[in-house]
């Protein structure tokens, strides 16, 4: 499919190889154990994998600029989460929000009366703040924990990635076609 979206997201995924990669060509600042791990994390936990491929479905679901903002929103606000951590700044309830996320994003999907890019966007920043957090608060600040943040970054995406593609997948099935809607 050659949509201008699906192009977009090939573009956003280059930009992010072309981030990524540099840091990889240079073992001495990047620790290849720690990015394995950070590929890992969000794979092999449920909370973050539900959360991560929702928002992609979401974003799917709503369509058109929510395709790149939602997902955008979560990977964004992400960042900020764990820069806060890694800042000593605080951030409560980090547990139960990233336990909320999932079901809250599951039902924002079903929902008709969620689905606006704004809401989108809004619930997916507001979660994503939350899964980074609980990350950079256990990260000490070394090479290891780099590798950790480029790889947990990485796998993000790809999980949006795939969740993008179910989203739209789903609603080719049921034909509502939601990049028009
Ligand atoms: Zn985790």
């Amino acid at each position: 499919m050659s949509t201008p979206s699906s192009a977009r997201l090939l573009a956003l995924a280059a930009a992010l190889s072309a981030v990524a990669l540099p840091a990889l060509a240079h073992p001495g600042h990047l620790d290849t154990a720690g990015f394995l791990d950070g590929v890992g994390h969000p794979l092999g936990g449920l909370d973050h994998l539900v959360a991560m491929v929702t928002v992609g479905v979401y974003g799917a679901t709503i369509g058109r600029r929510a395709l790149l903002a939602v997902p955008g929103a979560f990977v964004g606000m992400m960042l900020l989460g764990g820069a806060l951590a890694l800042a000593g700044i605080g951030l409560p309830l980090v547990e139960p929000m990233i336990y909320a996320s999932t079901v809250v994003l599951v039902l924002l999907c079903l929902m008709p009366m969620s689905r606006t890019a704004w809401i989108g966007v809004v619930f997916a920043g507001w979660f994503g703040l939350f899964h980074g957090f609980a990350h950079g608060a256990e990260m000490p600040a070394d090479a290891a924990a780099l590798g950790y943040a480029a790889g947990f970054l990485l796998s993000t995406i790809g999980l949006h990635a795939v969740g993008l593609g179910l989203g739209l997948a789903i609603h080719r099935l049921l034909g509502r076609g939601a990049v028009e809607a």
